[in-house]
């Protein structure tokens, strides 16, 4: 019996399992998906991708090595918040936020890691306040998970609850986004090519753009503005880890970010007007597939094989079918 075998096939058992699952992958958009042009440079998913998920093509490249990263986040996350906890902060986790743009039907969909209240030592009232404040988020959340109240209810929820000060003060509340990575992703150094010698990871570059873009949106569409928004690495090879703040101004060595507006929603107009009409999209990232992030893209073979240079394939009962329009 081969262990390692053992886990790679659990791992993709696992995911196909999930993706199989009559609810998911569900017709959403998610904050972590989302795209736009941030300084001129296009930033976030891809429309084609996004449009594989939404009619239920299954991935053609799900090997472990895909799959690890993103099955490791949670567990981290986890240890994390579980540490936060035994340093006597209280911690709501996984709260929802969902943002329907103009000209969409659907939402998009995040869920915020963590928000992180640190009551004062001995201040037995705050406590209580904060584990009041924890039972009632908690009893919104799993309503709103439920169904038994829609989006608009669980915002005002939220709202009421600090208008009638259930919940602290915000400004001492931190908004904390949990990222799992490789050390190098803290800290790296080209070796050779024409970057040979610079550095690059978070730790000399800032905060990944991806990552600010989504807790700008949580900013952005949460009802409530807290005291601190920051974003914490935390290596899952040698342990390092980092945390920037959001602030006035871009300093790395001062461990801030400034905010992005996300206010360009073309990205999820596009994935369901290809939707509604059954239409295979061009690639949004046309970068090869040997490139990041085709190269690590889970519709890789698909996307650079049968599909090749085609757009205008209609989507029947799961399958593509004819070219309805052109080929590009
Ligand atoms: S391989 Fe690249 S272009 Fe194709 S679906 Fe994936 S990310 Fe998009």
């Amino acid at each position: 019996m081969n262990l390692c075998d053992l886990v790679d096939k659990g791992t993709v058992i696992d995911y196909l399992r999930r993706f199989h699952n009559p609810n998911y992958p569900r017709k959403n958009h998610y904050a972590t998906q989302h795209a736009q042009f941030v300084n001129g440079k296009l930033e976030g998913g891809c429309v084609r991708q996004a449009w594989y998920e939404w009619n239920k093509l299954e991935p053609t490249d799900i090997e472990p090595k895909r799959l690890f990263s993103p099955a490791i986040g949670t567990p981290i996350g986890n240890f994390v918040i579980a540490k936060w906890r035994a340093a006597g902060a209280r911690v709501l986790t996984e709260l929802p936020v969902y943002y329907t743009p103009l000209g969409c039907q659907h939402a998009i969909k995040g869920k915020i890691d963590a928000l992180v209240f640190l009551p004062e030592e001995g201040n037995q009232e705050a406590d209580k306040q904060l584990k009041v404040a924890i039972h009632y988020i908690s009893k919104l959340r799993y309503a709103l998970r439920k169904g038994k109240i829609d989006l608009k209810h669980y915002q005002c929820g939220i709202l009421r609850a600090f208008n009638r000060k259930i919940l602290p003060n915000p400004i001492e509340i931190c908004m904390a986004e949990i990222k799992s990575t490789h050390s190098r992703g803290i800290s790296g150094k080209f070796w050779n090519g024409p970057r040979k010698g610079e550095r690059y990871g978070v730790k000399h570059e800032g905060p990944k753009t991806g990552h600010r873009m989504q807790l700008s949106f949580y900013r952005q569409h949460f009802p409530i503005e807290v005291g601190q928004y920051t974003i914490i690495y935390f290596s899952r090879e040698d342990f390092y880890r980092l945390e920037f703040t959001m602030g006035e101004t871009d300093d790395v060595k001062g461990r801030t970010f400034t905010e992005i507006p996300v206010d360009d929603f073309r990205f999820e107009q596009t994935i369901e007007k290809y939707v509604e009409q059954g239409i295979l999209p061009k690639r949004t990232h046309d970068v090869g597939r040997d490139t990041y992030p085709c190269s690590w893209c889970r519709y890789r073979t698909r996307c650079y094989g049968a599909d090749d240079g085609l757009v205008g394939l209609q989507v029947e009962g799961g399958q593509l079918g004819p070219d309805q329009t052109n080929a590009a």
